[in-house]
């Protein structure tokens, strides 16, 4: 299910802001993830940018086999090329 937003959220809203794929949306009483438009950024960026930028760690990642990140993202975004694989890591998860 790729990555969910527990409770430890503070709506600072940077998560909604940095998304590559338009994956969260803001919500009451915390921002919502569509777990279908989440690449865990495979294809953007090196590792989740909404971890990242998480000021609270409120983020938790769900892991998902890479190769259906990948399937995913050719769906969100096709005849676009991933970017940056080769540097792409899972973060969030201990
Ligand atoms: S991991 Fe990346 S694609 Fe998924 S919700 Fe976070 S910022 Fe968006
Ligand atoms: S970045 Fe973290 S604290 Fe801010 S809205 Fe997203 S989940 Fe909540």
């Amino acid at each position: 299910m790729s990555v969910a937003i527990n409770n430890a959220c503070v709506k600072c809203g940077a998560c909604v802001w940095e998304c590559p794929s338009g994956a969260i949306s803001p919500g009451d009483p915390r921002p919502v993830v569509t777990a279908e438009s989440c690449t865990e950024c495979y294809g953007f960026f090196g590792e989740s940018q909404c971890v990242v930028v998480c000021p609270a760690d409120a983020i938790d990642v769900h892991a998902e086999p890479v190769e259906e990140l990948a399937r995913r993202f050719d769906v969100l975004h096709s005849g676009r090329a991933p970017q940056n694989t080769w540097i792409w890591t899972r973060v969030g998860v201990p």
